[in-house]
């Protein structure tokens, strides 16, 4: 049995059954940050989401729904006052629409202008745009967390130089540049997610088992015990929230 149980980075509002997945966070006392792809999720499920302890939600601009829904920033800045978490927000280089980048850019530059200095807590997304999410964060005051990161490994170092946090997947841990990164991100900076239901093991049903599996990879890295693996995770996180007194 985990002594600590966190999800820094999961999409409950993809899941079927909402109510379920928000009771079982609650049943195993997990730590939650529920993201959201756009303002308009947030605006649906904050009221919901805000009677549960273990799980705080995020609003969040997706860069992949910038493209269909590109005029919620309004909404986005209105809202973003009642949240101290944000995510899921930052740039996504699959496309190869200089338009489309460009849009992503314009929101996620607006959104961290905006927020700068107002003690959020930031979920990042940085597939195949490692270097320009970089860019866009240099300068930018409050907590990043760079969620499922698999950038370049420059960008990285720097990312650990601006005192970054990083949430680690379990899909991360089976890959060979998954676990490349994972080995150059220092102990005080990790955190845990799952960015379910995104993984195939929870794509139908939601689980917090994932931290088991992360923690003894963990053990096995350092040649330390899981429980001292849970106990620098949990003052990690703890160092996230420490200005938030509702966790
Ligand atoms: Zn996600």
């Amino acid at each position: 049995m985990n002594e600590f149980l966190m999800d820094a980075h999961m999409h409950f509002d993809l899941y079927k059954d909402k109510i379920e997945v928000l009771h079982y966070i609650e049943a195993v006392k997990s730590y939650t940050i529920a993201m959201t792809n756009l303002p308009d999720i947030y605006n649906r499920y904050e009221k919901l989401v805000g009677r549960y302890k273990y799980t705080q939600i995020a609003i969040g601009y997706h860069p992949e729904l910038v493209k269909d829904f590109p005029n919620q920033i309004e909404l986005f800045k209105k809202l973003s006052v009642k949240s101290r978490y944000i995510g899921e927000v930052g740039l996504d280089g699959s496309t190869n629409d200089k338009r489309i980048c460009l849009d992503q850019e314009r929101i996620f530059s607006e959104i961290l202008e905006f927020l700068t200095g107002k003690n959020k807590v930031l979920s990042v997304h940085s597939r195949h745009a490692s270097k320009d999410v970089l860019k866009h964060l240099d300068g930018f005051a409050g907590t990043v967390i760079m969620h499922w990161y698999s950038g370049r490994i420059q960008d990285l170092e720097e990312a650990i130089d601006r005192g970054y946090y990083f949430s680690i997947n379990p899909q991360m841990l089976n890959s060979k540049s998954g676990a490349n990164i994972i080995s150059k991100i220092p102990v005080q900076r990790i955190l845990l997610e799952s960015d379910a239901p995104f993984i195939p093991s929870l794509k139908s049903q939601y689980s917090i088992d994932f931290n088991d599996i992360i923690y003894e990879y963990f053990s096995n890295m350092y040649n330390v015990t899981k429980k001292q693996v849970e106990h620098r995770v949990k003052a990690n996180f703890e160092e996230i929230v420490k200005t938030k007194d509702s966790i």
